[in-house]
């Protein structure tokens, strides 16, 4: 079981975009490659929404100011219960605020897909993050 990023289902994927999280600048895909950057090393995300995008900027914004640190786009925590590997649980940020751990996800405004199998599904995999590291995956 793992929470797919699927890029099929909704409507929130027109505003879907490649950014180099390194030098924080969109990339365009030419043909049907996942683009990559010109410099070593970097990393390409693909966001799923402007939302997620908008986020990732503020976040970009407040680690640079020193408010958070260790920002991570894209976590993938496994999901593993008395040994047995039932997936993984990937998520959007993580990064440390003081102390704290914070991890999010970040879900279309009203939670127009929080109802139904994808959001059981969802609230699932939080309750097993709670259950097995402790972390409580915050909602943007
Ligand atoms: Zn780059």
């Amino acid at each position: 079981m793992t929470w797919s990023r699927s890029t099929t289902t909704n409507k929130h994927n027109a505003k879907a975009s490649y950014w180099c999280l390194n030098c924080a600048r969109e990339m365009q895909k030419v043909g049907k490659k996942r683009p990559v950057c010109s410099e070593a090393g970097h990393k390409v995300f693909y966001f799923r929404s402007k939302k997620e995008r908008d986020h990732w900027h503020e976040l970009r914004i407040e680690q640079m100011a020193g408010i958070i640190r260790n920002l991570e786009v894209g976590p993938v925590y496994p999901i593993v219960v008395d040994g047995h590997k039932c997936g993984n649980m990937l998520l959007d940020f993580s990064y440390f605020r003081g102390d704290k751990l914070v991890v999010e996800d970040v879900k279309p405004a009203r939670g127009a897909d929080m109802n139904g199998a994808r959001g059981q599904l969802f609230r699932l995999h939080c309750k097993l993050m709670l259950a097995i590291y402790g972390i409580h995956v915050e909602v943007v």
